[in-house]
């Protein structure tokens, strides 16, 4: 099952607004949004706010750079709770542009991204009429996110203060009003720190959570050898639409000039990711660089299309395709916008321009 909860599927019991607008005073209901990315620590908040008597409700929130995978649908499906996708909007760019609290090691904004992702929760649980949003979150166990601190501010700029529920660390932290309302049993939450990995295996088991997800690979952002590409684009392009954020996570970047690069494929896959992209989305200064009759990579040149830069980007193709590979006449073809012409790959010298990113 793709997506057991969609917008459409509300609960029967949610109160209807009175004419002035307000809800009806009536008793909580124990209903919970769960954010939820298909490991342990939500798997295990999730079972906990069950075995409270919880309807839980689990949400993942895409990214550009975290998509949902099938370890998501299959978590959400063992668990029995229904799952919403939200899939990756506009205005996650600005939490990549300024984010209010700085990046993390690579080009993460992770609290800001966590205040974005709980935000999202808000919503939704506003809509269910649940009354508290659950994560996994464990304090101590990663660097840019799960301090006490940093959850205050996530908190704090969510608009959820005293509605995050952090029930593997709740006993570290202030009661939230489900608890203070006496709907959660603060008794039965924990008082987990660190990294350590084993207490929450043996509490998964505990809980009768049979299979142990394993720890995804995490989000690109994180990765150090990432960050210079998200940085690059923030530097030369402050306004970088979408699909240049996209385009980052495919091929070879080289930096030729501060307004213009050269995306390289590196291997099929990603050959016919670019030529997708080119034909989806793409900025007008764009042109796309295929070579006709023979395997070679396919080359984005996104910037200025001066005959000079194009002439690098066959520089380019020259310089990634085996020799022994090339046919006695190499065409290749210079698609911009509506035009689109055959070149011969002929006197091309690889170039030595341009900064790998
Ligand atoms: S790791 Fe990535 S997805 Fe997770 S909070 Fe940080 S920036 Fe957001």
């Amino acid at each position: 099952m793709r997506e057991a909860y969609s917008g459409g599927q509300l609960p029967q019991d949610i109160p209807a607004l009175t004419p002035a607008g307000h809800a009806p005073r009536i008793a909580p209901v124990k209903r919970a949004v769960a954010m939820f990315s298909g490991g342990l620590d939500s798997s295990l908040a999730i079972r906990m706010m069950q075995l409270q008597g919880f309807e839980v409700y689990a949400l993942f929130v895409e990214t550009i750079f975290e998509r949902c995978h099938p370890g998501v649908y299959r978590g959400a499906e063992a668990l029995g709770v229904p799952l919403k996708v939200m899939p990756p909007k506009d205005d996650y760019l600005e939490v990549l542009r300024r984010p209010r609290f700085g990046y993390g090691q690579g080009a993460n904004p992770c609290i800001d991204c966590r205040i974005y992702m709980c935000r999202c929760a808000k919503e939704l649980m506003e809509e269910l009429g649940a009354c508290v949003v659950v994560t996994g979150e464990v304090v101590g166990q990663r660097p840019m996110s799960q301090h006490r601190w940093q959850q205050y501010l996530v908190e704090k700029h969510s608009g959820l203060k005293g509605r995050l529920l952090r029930p593997l660390s709740a006993k570290l932290l202030s009661p939230t009003i489900p608890e203070v309302e006496g709907l959660v049993d603060r008794d039965k939450l924990f008082d987990f720190s660190g990294r350590n990995r084993k207490p929450l295996i043996n509490l998964a088991r505990q809980l009768g959570i049979q299979i142990i997800p394993q720890p995804s690979i995490g989000c690109l952002l994180t990765h150090r050898s990432f960050a210079p590409r998200v940085f690059d684009l923030l530097r030369y392009r402050p306004t970088a639409t979408r699909w240049e954020f996209e385009i980052l996570m495919v091929g070879r970047h080289l930096r030729i000039s501060p307004d213009t690069k050269i995306v390289v494929g590196r291997d099929a896959q990603e050959n016919a990711v670019l030529e997708a992209a080119f034909h989806t989305h793409r900025p007008p200064e764009c042109a796309y660089l295929h070579p006709e009759n023979f395997a070679g990579p396919d080359v984005l040149v996104v910037g200025v299309l001066s005959e000079e830069n194009l002439q690098l980007g066959l520089g380019f193709i020259a310089r990634y395709t085996s020799k022994r590979k090339l046919p006695a006449v190499p065409l290749v073809s210079i698609t911009r916008g509506q035009t689109r012409e055959i070149r011969q790959l002929t006197d091309v010298k690889a170039p030595v321009q341009g900064v790998t990113l």
